[in-house]
């Protein structure tokens, strides 16, 4: 069976990780014998359904990109310039992505170990027309305060979640709602919620534990231990 090569994906590193503090920037430091940023880079390129993979780097690395990101497949990357918030970064990577592209990924460089089942997921629920979100369930109970710390309520579990990435999208949805948003001034943390707003349909797939973001020093050690434990 021939595999459809239609899937562009937005590796967005684009922002300076200063939540990890110190000169390196955190998508650049090496996890588990690499760089966070090329753990992904690579696991999206080894799929036959991925035609282009857009890396947005900060405006001084996307004219001088770190050599190792070149230990990857160059005739399916492209490096874009990051902008000022990460929906500018996404914004900037769509722009890249060549035409055949009909479905759309975005990804945190700052998630360095996606899997190609929730990656499955996620494709599947984007070329089925809707946006499609990979999350965990929450666990916790949930309270919500007032401005001095009372409870107010605890809110009901059941429907939240932990929202993750890769997002997926059709392209058209994507662009679309990229396109309102600059023009609204809207901005987002995550690409779905841009599709919420301008009325589209997102539904939820199921995630991975070892999707877990990279943000404080802290990360790092306990997302290798994930690695290592889940045999990935
Ligand atoms: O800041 P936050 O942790 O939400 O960033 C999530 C991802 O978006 C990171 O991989 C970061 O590099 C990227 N980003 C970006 N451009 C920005 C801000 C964040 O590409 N201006």
């Amino acid at each position: 069976m021939t595999v459809r090569q239609d899937v562009g994906v937005v590796i967005v590193a684009g922002g300076t990780g200063s939540r990890v503090g110190g000169p390196e920037l955190k998508q650049f430091r090496w996890i588990a014998g690499k760089p966070m940023l090329l753990h992904s880079v690579q696991r999206f390129q080894a799929r036959a359904d991925v035609a282009m993979v857009v890396c947005v780097l900060p405006r001084h690395f996307a004219g001088d990109p770190p050599p190792w990101l070149f230990q990857s497949d160059l005739d399916r990357l492209l490096v874009a310039t990051g902008g000022k918030e990460r929906g500018d970064s996404v914004y900037n990577g769509l722009d890249d992505l060549p035409e055949e592209c009909a479905v759309t990924l975005v990804h945190d460089a700052a998630r360095p170990f996606v899997d190609d089942a929730t990656i499955d997921r996620v494709v599947e629920a984007a070329r089925a027309g809707n946006g499609a979100v990979p999350v965990l369930p929450v666990v916790d109970t949930i309270k919500e305060t007032d401005e001095q710390g009372t409870v107010l309520r605890t809110v009901p579990r059941d429907r939240l979640w932990h929202a993750q990435t890769p997002q997926g999208f059709p392209r058209a949805m994507l662009e679309e709602v990229h396109v309102r948003a600059k023009r609204d001034g809207v901005s987002a943390t995550d690409d779905a919620a841009l599709c919420e707003r301008y009325g589209h349909r997102v539904v939820v797939v199921r995630g991975s534990e070892l999707l877990m973001k990279v943000t404080e020093e802290s990360d790092f050690a306990r997302a290798e231990a994930l690695l290592e434990r889940s045999g990935e």
